[in-house]
């Protein structure tokens, strides 16, 4: 059995090694970080070419099912793989790491909302953790931002006053602590990503009084199948496995 394992994702690559090398599994990734870490097995990186290049790939390649794995930003090839897979007839799954309680967060559902609360509250040195592509909505506010991200920004998506720091998580309590207290941070501007990883900056956040302002994540598509665990994916692959023999 073929399983085209979308990812970019710690689940994806906890997922990849408890499949393969029983099941086919092909992971794929967007290309968008230079040196990304690899899961086990088959990969592909870069993107398939819209609705109408996936359902080409998934045919050329005899793709059996499709586990989405992806980030639960990701919302097009989340969007992509729903459509096409229900018009192959192909099982596909939606693995969705369980969201972030929003505690006291200040919910929104864009950056662009989230860089108005921040013009609004008239926070001054703001932590922002909602990633590359998210910046560019800040671009005019009178802020300092602490901008931390994997891979920089374009130069003209930058707010004018800014400290940029490129790195990876996971991050842990006493770093994120550290670094909120040393930039004089008033404000956490963050996306409900969920998961362990980058969990911390909530903690910290919440023992230093500092308001978080939180991206609520974008729905999945309407009756798609989903699960919050890597254990339930293999489960689920297991089971597709056992009715196709
Ligand atoms: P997106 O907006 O949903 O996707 C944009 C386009 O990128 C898709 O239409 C597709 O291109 C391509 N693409 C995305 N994921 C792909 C994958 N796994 N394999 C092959 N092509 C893929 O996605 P995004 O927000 O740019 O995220 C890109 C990747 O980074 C995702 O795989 C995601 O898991 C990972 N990631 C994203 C975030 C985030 O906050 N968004 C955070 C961490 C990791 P075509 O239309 O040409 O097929």
């Amino acid at each position: 059995m073929r399983v085209l394992l979308l990812g970019g994702t710690a689940e994806a690559r906890a997922l990849a090694p408890r499949l393969h090398p029983d099941v086919d599994v092909i992971s794929s990734l967007a290309g968008r970080v230079p040196d990304p870490a690899l899961p086990v097995g088959a990969v592909r990186i870069g993107g398939f070419g819209g609705v109408d290049g996936l359902r080409r790939w998934l045919r050329d390649e005899k793709v059996d099912a499709v586990v989405d794995a992806t980030h639960p930003f990701a919302a097009t090839i989340t969007a992509h793989a729903a459509q096409v897979c229900e018009e192959l007839g192909l099982p596909h799954l939606v693995l969705a790491r369980p969201a972030w309680d929003h505690g006291d967060a200040i919910v929104v559902t864009s950056d662009t909302e989230a860089a108005k609360v921040v013009a609004e509250q008239e926070y001054s040195r703001v932590f922002l953790t909602t990633g590359r592509s998210g910046v560019g909505a800040f671009v005019h506010s009178d802020a300092w931002f602490l901008i931390r991200a994997v891979t920089a920004p374009d130069s003209d998506r930058l707010p004018r006053r800014h400290q940029l720091l490129l790195s990876r998580g996971p991050y842990d309590y006493a770093g994120e602590y550290a670094l909120m207290r040393e930039h004089r941070i008033d404000a956490l501007v963050t996306k409900n990503s969920g998961g362990q990883m980058t969990r911390a900056k909530l903690d910290a956040a919440a023992a230093l009084d500092i308001p978080v302002v939180m991206v609520d994540r974008p729905p999945l598509p309407p009756g798609v199948t989903t699960v919050g665990s890597v254990a339930e994916a293999v489960e689920w692959v297991g089971g597709i496995d056992a009715e196709t023999m």
